[in-house]
Formats: C-alpha cells, structure tokens, sequence
C-alpha cells in the first residue's frame, strides 16, 4: 500500500439495536489495538451516540450513513451536517448504491452534499460504482466518470484531495461475489486518475476505498494493492471478530 493512510469502515446499514451497538463496541476495542489505518463505524442514526460514547478515547471515528446538504428547514425524516456534528460523528457515507437504487439518491443531490459535508468539517466517504449490467456491456469507466465528476463538481480544487471515495461495484455488494484484486484495482486507479486529471496533488492524495464483500479471507490481498486505500466494508463488518480482522489486514 502507499503512504496514504488507510482506512477501513464498517458500513452497519439498517442493521443493530443501540444495546447491540455498543457490545460490538465492547468487544472490538480490544481487539484492534495500536492499528495504522483509521477505523471508522457507521451505525444506523439512532445509535451514532452510543458508538461514540462507547468508543471515546479510543481510535475509532464514527460516521454517519447518510445526510442532507441544507442546514435546516421543512425536510422530514431528513438530518444536517450540523445535527450529525453535535451527535459526534466524524465522517459521513455519501452516495451508497442502496441510496441510490432504492431510494432516489441523485448525482445531483450528492454533488451538494459533498461539498457541504467538507465544508462542516465531516469526512465525506463517497461511493460510486457500476451495475452487473452496466459493466457487462463495458460502460463500468464511463459511469464512474459520470459519477466522479458530479460528486465532486462542487468541491474546491484546494480540498479535493480530502474527499474519501468508495468504489463499490453493485454486483459485488451483499453478494458473496468480490471483484478481483485486479479488477478493483483497475477501477481505483481509473478513479485516481480522473481526480488527477482535476489536481496531481489532489489525485496522489485522495483515498480510494474498495467495498463489495470484503471479508477477512480477501482483505489482506485486496489491501495490499497500490491503488487501494482501504476498504469500506458492509456484512463482515457486524460481526465484531470478522471486523477486527480486516482491520489488522490493513
Ligand atoms: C456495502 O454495503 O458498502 C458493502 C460493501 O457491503 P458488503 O460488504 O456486504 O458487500
């Protein structure tokens, strides 16, 4: 791996109750002492608090799934920046395929939300990636491009090399079937290279996660390539054992 600091997140998704949250915590701290990557929890809304009271000194950040790019305002069910902060999160997942697909998340609206995320001092982690089909018919780089570019239409040059992307092919997430080291990291280092086309500095400096099954049996090899900063990670990462593993793999 580089000189970027890895960094390896559990995606919870609609998953644990606010007890099961913080016995996850309770059992994970020990596990994954003195760890050179930044570990980062993303529980549902309702127990951002719990994770952070319950890993507090500790190394772990904790990120929220999901947030509106307004302040405030008429926008039910809907949390901003500014709520996420004072709940303690440190970062937020931006753009996540099953926001997308299922619930109408546009480029749009993530090319708002990026920005407005780095603006109030959250990490934004901002997955793209393409459908089976869609690579099936060859299309995987111009969808990433398409993706790439809106996200990131709005962030400032000066900070784009803040940003965390995420490459999570679709056809990968939830089913047991990983993109190959090579495959994903064809993809990661195409996804450089848009940012770099934008900023060299920007492209050497921006972390590119890889996310669709991994698991401790693929971690290590898929973290050991170039152009993979780490790893965002959604069914291994509810199993606090399995976790820490892919942890120490980075
Ligand atoms: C995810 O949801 O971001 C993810 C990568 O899920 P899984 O690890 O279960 O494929």
């Amino acid at each position: 791996m580089s000189e970027r600091r890895p960094v390896i997140a559990a995606n919870w998704k609609m998953n644990k109750s606010i007890e099961e949250a913080e016995e996850f915590c309770n059992a994970l701290l020990p596990r994954i002492c003195d760890v050179g990557a930044q570990v980062v929890i993303c529980p549902p809304f309702l127990a951002l608090n719990t994770v952070v009271e319950a890993t507090k000194g500790g190394e772990v950040e904790v990120a929220a799934q999901n947030m509106h790019f307004e302040p405030d305002g008429a926008f039910t069910g809907e949390v901003s920046a500014a709520m996420l902060l004072d709940a303690g999160a440190l970062a937020v997942v931006l753009g996540h395929s099953e926001r997308r697909q299922l619930f109408g998340e546009t480029d749009e609206a993530l090319s708002r939300k990026v920005p407005v995320a780095l603006e109030n001092g959250l990490l934004p982690i901002f997955c793209v990636g393409e459908s089976e089909e869609e690579r099936e018919r060859d299309d995987t780089d111009r969808v990433l491009r398409r993706q790439v570019d809106a996200g990131l239409s709005r962030v400032p040059e000066a900070r784009l090399g803040e940003v965390v992307i995420a490459y999570e092919p679709i056809w990968a997430i939830g089913t047991g079937k990983t993109a190959t080291p090579e495959e994903a990291e064809d993809a990661c280092g195409f996804i450089r290279s848009l940012v770099s086309a934008r900023s060299e500095a920007a492209g050497q400096a921006i972390r590119i996660l890889y996310g669709g099954s991994v698991k401790p049996a693929n971690a290590a090899d898929l973290l050991g390539r170039e152009e993979i900063d780490g790893a965002l990670v959604g069914g291994a990462s509810l199993d606090p054992g399995d976790f820490a593993a892919i942890v120490m793999a980075a």
